[in-house]
């Protein structure tokens, strides 16, 4: 998977994912990672990117034109990469903005299916809406709070949909359940030792009997979505009989808050 970031901060995104887990990754070649410098498109002596907004206002908009050049050197450089560049579909554009629809785990999954994504970082007060017009094919935000540019975004992106491709975690099973796979969140997790500061890891965990583990975690996952995120619950496949245990539990629950 090849993941193509337009950026004014390309040092930033290599600092933040040749690291850890994605770093490996890089190494290993089951990702790519390829910054291109919006700048190094720039007419401007002064290698300027950024002008005053028309019709006034605070801070500056980034230019069109330097996007737009970028934009184009990267296609044909990812076309030509191509064993038959003839037969090249053009990757998704992704802007990385507030005013795009929230990022979910759903959507790390669908964009971790294709070959080459390309992320636009915007800075100061955004990017010139006539190229995002012409290049960009999806808009999407990564939560309801504003940023100052769109690094941190794509990396965060790149991250969650890094780890679905195979071979990029260690344990290929450890991200096969885990929170908001079918809207719910994960069971809590304990480590050696059994006893921390007086507190003992759950009895079934250290039974060895599986299907009692699994029917636990279950359970748990259930009500802890239920206690912290109660907005996910009704999406979630619970089976009738889950669906009854949670309506007693809430029962009790309520009888409890109220004596
Ligand atoms: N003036 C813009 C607005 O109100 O929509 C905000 C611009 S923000 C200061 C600069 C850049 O940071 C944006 O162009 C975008 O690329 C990025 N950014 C900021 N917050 C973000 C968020 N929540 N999700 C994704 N990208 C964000």
């Amino acid at each position: 998977m090849n993941f193509h970031i337009l950026t004014l901060f390309p040092d930033m995104i290599m600092q933040g994912l040749n690291t850890s887990i994605t770093g490996r990754a890089i190494d290993k070649r089951i990702i790519k990672v390829n910054p291109v410098n919006i700048r190094d498109f720039s007419n401007d002596k002064h290698s300027r990117v950024d002008d005053y907004p028309y019709g006034g206002g605070a801070g500056m908009v980034m230019q069109a034109e330097p996007v737009y050049k970028a934009y184009d050197y990267l296609l044909n450089s990812i076309k030509q990469s191509k064993e038959n560049p003839n037969d090249f579909q053009k990757p998704k554009v992704i802007y990385v903005t507030p005013q795009g629809s929230i990022f979910h785990q759903t959507k790390a999954q669908e964009l971790a299916k294709e070959e080459d994504l390309i992320f636009l970082c915007g800075h100061y007060e955004g990017i010139d809406e006539r190229v995002l017009d012409m290049i960009v094919t999806d808009y999407i935000s990564i939560g309801d709070y504003v940023l100052t540019g769109g690094e941190l975004p794509a990396m965060v992106m790149i991250d969650a949909i890094s780890r679905l491709i195979p071979g990029v975690l260690n344990n290929e099973v450890s991200s096969e359940f885990e929170s908001l796979q079918d809207n719910l969140l994960e069971y809590p997790q304990y480590t050696r030792p059994e006893v921390f500061m007086g507190q003992r890891v759950p009895e079934v965990l250290l039974s060895g009997h599986h299907a009692k583990v699994d029917a636990w975690r279950r359970e748990q996952s259930i009500l802890r979505t239920y206690e912290r995120r109660p907005d996910l619950l009704e999406k979630a496949p619970l089976t009738e009989k889950e669906r009854k245990f949670l309506a007693q539990y809430h029962a009790q629950n309520k009888n409890s808050d109220i004596e």
